[in-house]
């Protein structure tokens, strides 16, 4: 079953600073799109073949060449700025109308600079490196970011309907929107605002005027090169790591996401994978947490599937060899009762129960635990009520399958978790057990809601039409998965039926 990671897919995009240099240009990806919907990000997107047929002056690196065409083409169907040469004797009228033939496929960017003797020159963009994205996402890009400057007399604005709240920001103010747990925001985004903040704060104090792009875009370039493009973990907020590790999980999910939760008091949710290197890379961020005195409370399963479990007991060993710590295993009674033998629970976590956690700067914050059965009986998610931020666990996920497989799992009981999680109180993001966090928690669980009475609204009518098996029910309704998961879907199925039998459908 195991899958291997998506190929990345080559890409570009533009940190547009202001005139003055003290803004740069973000915006929220739709939420409604695939891939980081909802995330706060530059403007940006995938390398296109006409992109090599734009010459650039000052260019000696071809290859870089067409990226920087990618930056410049992406900056101007998103936002709409025309980082071109030539491009400040067009009207915002004329802007508008070229605008309007690149995204109605009338011209390519290619087309449009020769007929209107425009020219980008590398000159304008500053290259800072590369990020790609982490291997639990379907979808992945290797990136290629350039510091630019808005030229003048144009202002960015939502030029397509996959960006909202398109704005130049303040680096401070974006990071204490992110502090506030407001916005989510992509890793390479947070680490070049986090960067810029600190050169800002650094050129006050030295009072150097007018820091020059080049020199931003220098640091910049650092800490890509440190890292090698690699994001190994996101910071979903200053209190929330997701660190996705390799497992062996259901396709299309590659990756089980442990969580990190906490700071100064934390916790480690699904420490879930048997892989050494996997366990060494989780090691390494949880051995820094430690020697910064952070204290860690338990580690813990949040249900017994294999996807979820097989690194717990290495990280509680490695705590107690290294540090001479001891970190408690927990779990839910049912889960810890299912694994008896197998792992070695010393705290059972109950239903209402909340971990009493602090931030970096010391300030404490409950997590809650929700005992929400239906996909496994013991299964745990966890809710931060002041941020409004759910760790769903596998009752939702952002890039895979929930199984609902009887006697184990319950399609009654999933759907009243569902209802459940769906209700908390000021609930706005979501991260499961795989894939990215999502914004708009609650439409998220809605979906999944409506889902599942689709489902058995499709059932019922197979039934009618004479479909006597659960194989021949799945034959009929799950048209859309692939016949390798279809015992997987007659489980579903059964659960379905069990619930219809329960409720007295039959
Ligand atoms: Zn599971």
């Amino acid at each position: 079953m195991n899958q291997k990671p998506a190929t990345p897919k080559d890409a570009a995009a533009v940190i547009l600073l202001n005139g003055a240099g003290d803004k740069v240009l973000w915006a929220r990806r739709n939420p409604q799109i695939a891939f980081l919907g909802g995330w706060h990000a530059f403007p940006g997107g995938k390398l296109e073949g006409s992109d090599a047929l734009v010459p650039v002056e000052n260019c000696l690196d071809t290859e870089l060449g067409k990226f920087i065409v990618c930056a410049a083409r992406e900056a101007f169907e998103e936002v709409g700025v025309l980082l071109a040469r030539g491009g400040e004797k067009l009207t915002r009228g004329q802007r508008a109308s070229l605008h309007d033939d690149l995204i109605s496929g009338r011209m390519t960017f290619a087309e449009i600079t020769e007929h209107w003797n425009l020219w980008i020159d590398a000159a304008d963009f500053a290259y800072t490196g590369f990020w790609t994205t982490p291997q639990f996402s379907p979808v992945r890009f290797k990136t290629r970011f350039f510091l630019a400057v808005c030229p003048p007399k144009q202002e960015p604005y939502a030029a397509i309907s996959e960006l909202e709240n398109v704005e130049f920001i303040e680096p401070r103010n974006a990071l204490s929107k992110w502090k506030k747990s407001e916005v989510l925001i992509s890793p390479p985004v947070l680490l070049s605002l986090k960067t810029l903040l600190e050169i800002s704060v650094s050129a006050n104090e030295s009072k150097t005027e007018n820091l020059r792009p080049k020199t931003i875009a220098e640091n910049l370039l650092k800490n890509s090169q440190v890292a090698d493009g690699e994001i190994r973990y996101i910071e979903l907020n200053p209190r929330i790591t997701c660190f996705p590790l390799k497992t062996d999980t259901l396709p299309p999910a590659t990756h089980t996401n442990c969580f990190i939760v906490g700071r100064r008091r934390f916790v480690v949710i699904d420490a879930a994978s048997e892989n050494a290197s996997e366990q060494n890379a989780l090691h390494a961020l949880i051995d820094s947490f430690v020697e910064s005195d952070f204290e860690c409370l338990a580690i813990i399963t949040t249900h017994q599937h294999r996807d979820h479990t097989g690194g717990e007991t290495a990280l509680q060993t490695h705590l107690k060899e290294k540090f001479s710590l001891e970190i408690p295993l927990a779990a839910h009674r049912l889960t810890a009762n299912n694994l008896a033998g197998k792992i070695n629970f010393q705290q059972i976590i109950e239903d209402g129960e909340a971990f009493d956690l602090a931030d970096e700067d010391g300030k404490p914050f409950e997590l809650q635990t929700l005992h929400t059965p239906g996909h496994a009986r013991g299964l745990l998610a966890f809710y931060d009520a002041e941020f409004g931020f759910l760790l769903s666990g596998d009752n939702v996920v952002n890039s895979s399958t929930i199984v609902i497989a009887p006697p184990e799992g319950n399609m009654k009981n999933y759907l009243s978790s569902l209802e459940r999680l769906r209700d908390l109180p000021n609930l706005r993001f979501l991260c499961g057990s795989h894939g990215a966090a999502v914004f708009g928690a609650k439409g998220k669980i809605e979906s999944y809601i409506a889902h599942r009475l689709e489902r058995e609204r499709q059932i019922l009518q197979a039934i009618e039409n004479g479909a006597k098996t659960p194989r021949e029910i799945v034959e009929r309704v799950y048209t859309d998965i692939s016949p390798a998961l279809y015992e997987l879907a007659e489980k579903s199925v059964e659960a379905h039926l069990e619930k219809l039998r329960e409720e007295g459908f039959f």
